[in-house]
């Protein structure tokens, strides 16, 4: 399904007198990868947050296929879309291997728990993300990288068609990066509907990816990595020290 969002603008504060996001007009086509990119408080989380239904809109709406998100069931929202937060307030401790079956419950009805298919799905993802050592351990034992990619193997456990992740690689070592990004790619060929912010405008080239630039607030330019990743289009948002590096054999964005 396709997501839109219509007229979209928040305020965390009621009274202030700009918006964090004013009036944004997404089209998130099926099947496809986006990433947000944009200087820290431009609102990529609180974008991502109110896709999620975790911020109500001070105005506009979020719409997933016909259906306004507000109209959307919590327990039907989790069979639609699995989201990643940035940070996690998890209880430290629950064995890694019991958190990641929770995020089989969405196919379960409320009285069932997590039988021996859905732990089999558990220790597959778990397989994937290269974590099986970590699924004895508690939560609260683990590093933060490495529970960044416990949420991750969740929400691919959730198995939804929309990925809603905030900075999905931003505690990662570059080899998980290297993995996650990876494991991103090959399920959006899986057709699923990819949305995650960033900090790094090489990882929207990596995946080859829609971008979605945002400047205070707004949505400053759309369109394609290859042709929106480029340093004339940077620089009036990361500053003047943005450059290319060709060493790679292709245009790496860089800063001098
Ligand atoms: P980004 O993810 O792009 O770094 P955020 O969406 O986190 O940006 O923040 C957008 C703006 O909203 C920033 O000015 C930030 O200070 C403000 N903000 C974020 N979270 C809150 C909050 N819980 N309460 C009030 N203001 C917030």
């Amino acid at each position: 399904m396709n997501i839109k969002t219509s007229n979209l603008s928040f305020k965390y504060d009621k009274k202030a007198a700009k918006p964090v996001l004013n009036h944004l007009n997404l089209d998130i086509k099926e099947g496809t990868v986006n990433v947000l990119l944009g200087l820290n408080g431009c609102g990529k989380t609180t974008l991502i947050k109110l896709l999620a239904g975790l911020e109500k809109p001070t105005e506009g709406s979020v719409i997933y296929g016909d259906k306004n998100l507000k109209d959307i069931k919590i327990r039907d929202r989790a069979k639609i879309f699995a989201y990643v937060p940035q940070q996690a307030n998890v209880t430290n401790d629950i064995p890694v291997r019991q958190y990641l079956s929770y995020g089989t419950t969405n196919t379960l009805a409320f009285y069932e728990h997590p039988g021996k298919e859905e732990m089999e799905k558990v220790e597959a993802t778990a397989n994937r993300l290269g974590i099986s050592h970590l699924l004895e351990k508690n939560l609260g034992e683990i590093s933060g990288g490495e529970l960044q990619i416990v949420l991750i193997a969740c929400a691919l456990i959730q198995n939804t068609e929309i990925l809603l992740l905030d900075e999905p690689t931003s505690a990662l070592d570059m080899k998980n990066q290297n993995l996650v990004l990876s494991i991103l790619k090959s399920v959006a060929k899986e057709g699923k509907t990819i949305i995650l912010s960033s900090h790094n405008p090489n990882h929207a080239l990596f995946l080859d990816s829609n971008v979605i630039l945002i400047n205070n607030g707004v949505v400053c330019d759309e369109g394609k990595a290859k042709e929106l990743i480029k340093v004339n289009k940077l620089i009036p948002i990361y500053g003047e020290h943005v450059c290319v590096s060709k060493d790679l054999g292709y245009e790496e964005i860089s800063f001098k």
